[in-house]
């Protein structure tokens, strides 16, 4: 059974690109096929992998208008073979273009369809919104892991995101479960860091990676290079950190 992991949060800045990114490929380094889906317009996903979107004559973009096939636009990284379906600018407009589509919602739901068997996981790097583009993640996915950054305000928004999932579950028969929230950008120096660690932990018993991902400049230095953490800053507390994610989110069901 493939795993598909919307990695979501309305709030901006969080994490959600950083995750997308460096959680993969830990899991293909323990010998996991995996799949990055890019599916925010910003492409950060995509530059993190060192491709440059605005060259891309293809991208999701066309995947999803139906122009290209799904598994003509893939990509393989050099990082333990683990492959991407690289974003542009373009996806964009695909919001506007989607209003009078026919089951609009699961647009991309029909594109991994279509590849997902040859993986254990496909994560989905999704934008800042709750938008068509997030609806279209989330009806997907079987499952959210969600980014929360230790910072003050982490938890503003969030009510919006559980409630868009449970309107997906409703509504749109999308069976997607909360595999957990991930704190990100901890810095146990950092007093308010701690404590907003603290009050999430509180707030959400259970739902909680016990591995928190720290506040590390080489995390904000790799997307440059186009390399992975694993590759940039192999002994790095970083490194460590995303090593440890893997195995615990390998080992986790998700709850509903
Ligand atoms: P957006 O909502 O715009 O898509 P995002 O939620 O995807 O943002 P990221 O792009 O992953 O967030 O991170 C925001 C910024 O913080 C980036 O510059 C990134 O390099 C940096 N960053 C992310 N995680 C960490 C970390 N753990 N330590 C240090 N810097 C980080
Ligand atoms: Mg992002």
């Amino acid at each position: 059974m493939t795993r598909v992991i919307c990695v979501a949060n309305n709030k901006g800045g969080v994490g959600k690109t950083n995750v997308s990114v460096n959680l993969p490929v830990f899991l293909a380094a323990l010998g996991k096929r995996v799949l990055l889906v890019d599916f925010d317009h910003q492409a950060n996903a995509t530059f993190s992998l060192g491709i440059n979107s605005k060259n891309l004559p293809l991208s999701i973009y066309h995947a999803l208008m139906g122009h290209v096939s799904p598994s003509a636009i893939i990509r393989k990284s050099p990082f333990f073979g683990y492959e991407i379906m690289p974003s542009s600018p373009d996806l964009a407009g695909a919001t506007i273009e989607l209003v009078n589509t026919e089951n609009r919602e699961f647009k991309l739901k029909e594109m991994i369809d279509k590849v997902k068997d040859g993986y254990d996981f496909i994560f989905i790097d999704s934008p800042p919104s709750l938008g068509p583009l997030t609806i279209n993640a989330l009806c997907a996915s079987n499952e959210v892991l969600i980014p929360v950054q230790c910072e003050y305000l982490a938890l503003e928004g969030l009510e919006q995101l559980l409630n868009t999932i449970r309107l997906v579950k409703e509504n749109l028969g999308q069976d997607v479960k909360i595999t957990g929230a991930l704190l990100t950008m901890y810095n146990r120096n950092n007093r308010l860091s701690r404590e907003v660690a603290k009050e999430i932990r509180r707030n959400f018993p259970g739902y909680v990676f016990d591995t928190v991902i720290p506040r590390q400049v080489c995390l904000a230095e790799a997307p440059r290079t186009g390399k992975t953490i694993l590759q940039y800053a192999p002994t790095s507390l970083a490194a460590k950190a995303y090593r440890e994610l893997a195995e615990e989110f390998i080992n986790l069901s998700p709850t509903t």
